[in-house]
This record gives C-alpha cells, structure tokens and sequence, in this order.
C-alpha cells in the first residue's frame, strides 16, 4: 500500500466506497462522480503506478484477472453493452495514478468515443 495514494487507501477499506466485487486481488467500486448510469472502477488492492503504460510481464497477471472480473461482473450484472476505460496521463483525463479500469454502461455512447 502507498501512503497519499486514494486508491490503495479505498481498496484498504480506509475510505468508504460502494462496493461492486471484491475478491484477494482486486477491488471494483461505483465511481464517485458517475459519468454514465453505472460507473464503477476496478483497481488492483495492489498498487500499480500509474497506468496501462506501467503494465510488464510482472504486473500483468492481475490486469488479466481485471477484465476476467469485468467479463463475469458485467454478466451478473446483465449488462449488454459496455464501456472499459484507461486513462494514461493528465491530458487524457486521468486524475489517480493508481491502475484503474472505468467501466461504464447504461446511455448510448455511439457518438462519444471521447
Ligand atoms: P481517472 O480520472 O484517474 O481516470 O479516474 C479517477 C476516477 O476516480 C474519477 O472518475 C473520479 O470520479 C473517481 N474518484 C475520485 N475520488 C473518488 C473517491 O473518493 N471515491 C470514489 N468512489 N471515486 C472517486
Ligand atoms: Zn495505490
């Protein structure tokens, strides 16, 4: 866990959030400030700085259970259509620099890939 970092401290329980799944490694939880009618964001409990562009050969096992819990929440949730997000750096909007997948469903997102 790192100090000052949001995430690893959401993903710790140290800050509340709405929990969406949780298993040994990794944690998924309905976005503060929802951009869709569902929002929520996967992250490691692990911390991984800071994003995609940081994922190696030893990290990228648990960015592959990500989307295997993505694949089997989504399905629970009987959600058809969805977006998955990564933001990489400021200027693509990202604002926590701890890995995390957006997953965001419920509106028509045909004209807005960004
Ligand atoms: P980013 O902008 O880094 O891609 O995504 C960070 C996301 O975290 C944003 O969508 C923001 O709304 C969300 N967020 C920031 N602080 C909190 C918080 O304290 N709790 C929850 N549940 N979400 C948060
Ligand atoms: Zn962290």
């Amino acid at each position: 866990m790192k100090n000052d970092c949001l995430f690893c401290a959401i993903a710790a329980g140290e800050i509340p959030s709405q929990k969406v799944y949780e298993d040994e490694l990794c944690y998924a939880f309905y976005d503060i400030n929802p951009q869709a009618p569902v929002h929520f964001l996967v992250i490691p409990k692990e911390h991984i700085a800071a994003s995609v562009s940081e994922i190696t050969a030893e990290n990228s096992g648990v960015v592959a259970h990500i989307f295997e819990v993505i694949a089997r929440v989504t399905k629970e949730m009987d959600l058809k259509s969805y977006r998955v997000i990564s933001n990489i750096g400021e200027e693509a909007g990202q604002s926590v620099f701890h890995i995390h997948f957006h997953v965001l469903a419920g509106k028509d997102m045909h004209d807005t890939l960004c």
